[in-house]
Parts: structure tokens; sequence; C-alpha cells
């Protein structure tokens, strides 16, 4: 027998919530829908924070991800900004930090990730920034002036577009990381070095290996950065991307099972038959770690949404991430390649580069794949149909892909 719904809470209101309060109520949900988000700017994505907002080309009204009317015409409870600070999975209760009490019979968390800063003094500094906001971008941006000098801690995607959003600005900028090579839990080392390459040639330091930063503020107004007490250079700007924090304390603290995310199933449900969720903050059921991508946040809500109203619609996406540097759209397609798998490059023309995975069967395990949204387009078929692959043929600049149909 159907379990009868009638209140749905859905925390945080970033892609994940937002995906999934506009799938409730177009599968018919019209019970009370209450959203709880931190943040007073709602229903918006992040993915242009670091590229065109940053930029100062794309207002933050535009992130906005469904019509204003779209959203009244989804009659939700709003609680913002407000915060909740505990669930009770045995009275079904969430409780806000202004004292309100949420009663539900499904819950979904979708608390995503914030910035990780690793070490918190530098919260302190004014010159210090991460970029999950819009405020956050916009002011970043504000010191992005020609002939700046802009430190990135981190190697990571993000980094790497902030690098990239800056040099277009005409910024100077030095980029260090802690390890030996770049976005290295993604991608394989061949990709690191087209990345690290890419920079250089657009006139970013790279520094690998960096060893521990310190940070002190300047004569100038910025920051010095020095490393075993020798002073490296004086920065106007410090943006930290050293990746992010999982924001699972809310299902932590109410005795859900916790990995790397929240630990969910294909649809979404906790461990509590109760408690579902999605995005940055669940783990990808299958691969059992959290992907933090748009597409991911998107198709793994709608799942739940959908699961949280009986339906069973399985949530079974291979990752997908693009990240946009320079003239390059970079598209990362599937798991890290491991270490068996065989590498195929196709490199056609200037522009076009993709490093292709096949698996011992010559069966595509991933692809990253720049300027070449087709190929991506056509490897989530090949993945899905588990098509057998010509190396030969796929490296090859003169076949079109497309002959390669599963
Ligand atoms: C700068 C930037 C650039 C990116 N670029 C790309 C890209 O190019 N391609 C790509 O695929 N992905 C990109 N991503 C990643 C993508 O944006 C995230 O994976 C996606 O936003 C995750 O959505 P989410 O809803 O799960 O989490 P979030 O977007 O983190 O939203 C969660 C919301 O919940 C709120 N919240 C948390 N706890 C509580 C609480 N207790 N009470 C109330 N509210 C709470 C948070 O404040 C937040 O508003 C980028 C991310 C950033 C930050």
């Amino acid at each position: 027998m159907k379990q009868l719904i009638s209140r749905i809470v859905i925390i945080g209101a970033g892609q994940a919530g937002a995906w999934a309060a506009h799938t409730l109520r177009q599968q018919g949900f019209d019970g009370t829908l209450s959203v709880v988000s931190d943040e007073e700017r709602v229903f918006y994505e992040r993915p242009p924070l670091s590229k065109q907002v940053l930029a100062g080309d794309m207002a933050p009204a535009a992130l906005q991800l469904f019509s204003d009317e779209a959203i009244d015409a989804m009659h939700i409870d709003w609680h913002k900004p407000a915060r909740a600070t505990a669930i009770d999975p045995r009275d079904h209760v969430v409780t806000l930090d202004n004292g309100t009490e949420l009663a539900y019979d499904k819950l979904l968390l979708a608390t995503g990730s914030r910035a990780r800063v690793p070490v918190r003094e530098w919260l302190s500094l004014p010159q210090v920034y991460t970029v999950r906001t819009p405020e956050d971008a916009a002011r970043l941006g504000e010191r992005l002036a020609p002939g700046k000098r802009l430190a990135i801690l981190g190697g990571g995607w993000i980094g790497l577009e902030v690098a990239a959003t800056a040099r277009a600005k005409g910024v100077a900028v030095s980029l260090f990381e802690l390890g030996e090579r770049l976005c290295a839990r993604s991608v394989r080392p061949e990709v690191s070095d087209y990345l690290r390459d890419l920079h250089r040639e657009q006139g970013v330091e790279v520094e690998l290996d960096c060893g521990a930063i310190e940070l002190a503020a300047g004569d100038g107004g910025g920051l010095v950065l020095y490393r075993d007490g020798q002073r490296l250079l004086e920065a106007d700007a410090v943006v930290v991307g050293a990746g992010a924090e999982i924001a699972t304390e809310l299902g932590r603290d109410a005795g859900l099972e916790v990995a790397q995310g929240l630990v969910v199933d294909d649809h979404g449900r906790t461990s509590d038959p109760d408690i579902y969720a999605a995005g940055d903050v669940a783990i990808h059921p299958r691969l059992g770690f959290c992907i933090q991508s748009w597409a991911n946040a998107q198709n793994q809500a709608i799942s739940a949404a959908k699961a949280m109203l009986g339906e069973t619609s399985p949530y079974r996406d291979e990752p997908w991430i693009w990240s946009d540097q320079y003239d390059c759209n970079i598209q990362i397609l599937g798991t890290p390649a491991g270490h068996d798998s065989r590498l195929v490059r196709r490199q056609v023309g200037d522009k076009q580069l993709a490093f292709i995975y096949l698996d011992q069967d010559d069966r595509l395990q991933s692809m990253i794949a720049v300027n070449d949204a087709r190929l991506v387009k056509l490897g989530k078929r090949w993945l899905r149909a588990g098509t057998v692959l010509p190396a030969d043929q796929l490296a090859d600049p003169a076949v079109n892909p497309m002959a390669l149909k599963p």
C-alpha cells in the first residue's frame, strides 16, 4: 500500500534542492513543500561563478534556475535565511535555528558542500577569498583589475577556472599546488600535464609540490606568501581553492550512515527510509563517493524526488563534469581511469583533443575531451551500450567517431 505523504521538507536550495522541488510539483505532489535555505538567494546554479560572473559578464540574477513565476507556482513554504540545526528521525521533525519545527513525512537533505579552508585564521584576512556564492564572486571580481597580482592556493578545477578568468582580466597569477600535479583526484597524469602546460602558456606561474604556504599582511595592503620563512611574493588577493567539505553534519547527527558523504541507494534513500539525500552531500550509489557536479546534483535529486512519491527511477548516471578555461571547454565523462586502462589520444586540429581510456575489453571507461562536446555525447552512448571500440580508428582524426555508433 502506498504511504500517504502530505508534508515534504527539503533542506538546501541549491541545484539539488531546486530540482527536487520542481520535480515533486511536476509529479503532482500537492501537499506542503517546505524548503529551508541558509542563503537568501535560492534555486541558483554555481558553475558560472568562477567563469562569467567573476569575469563580470553575467549578473547573479541570470543564475536562477527557474523563472520567478515558475518558482511562485511551486507554492513553497519558504524558510530563509534559516539553518536547519537538528533532525529527529523518530518523530519526523526538523528544527531550525530560529526555533521553528517542521514536521515531515519525507525529508530530503540537499545541503551540498562548502569551500574548504585548511588554515582557519586565513578566513579573518580580508584579502583571502573562496568562490562559492555570487557575493564571493562579486567581491573577488572587484579585486581583479589589470596589473594586480593574484595567488591561488590549490590546483583543482575551481582554482584553474579562477586562474583563467583572472588572466583574461590582465591579472598576474601564481598558482600553488601541494601535490605533484593538477586535478590529481579526477584525472590521470597526462591530463594534469596538459592542464599545467595550458596555464603556463597563458602566463600563469604554476608551482607544484609547493610545500606549506604561510600568509601575512604585506606593506602594500596585500598579503605576503611565505614558505619556510622565505618570502615568495606579495599578492593583492589570495584565492583558496582547496576542495570542498561535504555538509554531512545534519545527517550524521541524526544517525544516518555516512561515508565520504551520506550513504544513499540508487533512489537517493539514506539509511532512514523517510530521509533522502542528493547532490554534493550524497555519495554516488554505484561509485561510493561524492561526485560534486552540476549534472549529478540535478539528476540525483530528480530521481530522489520521484522515489519520495513512490516512483522508481533509479539514478545510475555516469559522472559528467565540465570546466571552461580560456578557449577550452573541458568535459570529463566516467570515473577516473584505472591503471589497467589503455589510453587513446585523439587530436583533431589545434583545438580539439581527447584522452580516451579503454578497459581491457576495449570498452570505454572514461574520457576527457577538450572542445569536443559531440565526442562526449557519443561517449555517453558508448558507455551505456558497452560498445567495443577500435582504438586505432578512435585515434585517427580522419575517422568520424559517428561511424563508431553503438
Ligand atoms: C565556483 C564553482 C564552480 C563550479 N563549476 C562547475 C562546473 O563547471 N561544472 C560542474 O559540473 N560543476 C561545477 N560546480 C559544482 C556544482 O556547482 C555543485 O556540484 C552543485 O552546486 C551542487 O549542488 P547541491 O545542491 O548539491 O549543493 P550546493 O550548491 O552546495 O547547495 C546546498 C545549499 O544548502 C545550504 N545548506 C547547507 N546546510 C544547510 C542547513 N543546515 N540549513 C539550511 N541550508 C543549508 C547551502 O548553504 C547551500 O545553499 C561548481 C561549483 C562551484 C562552487
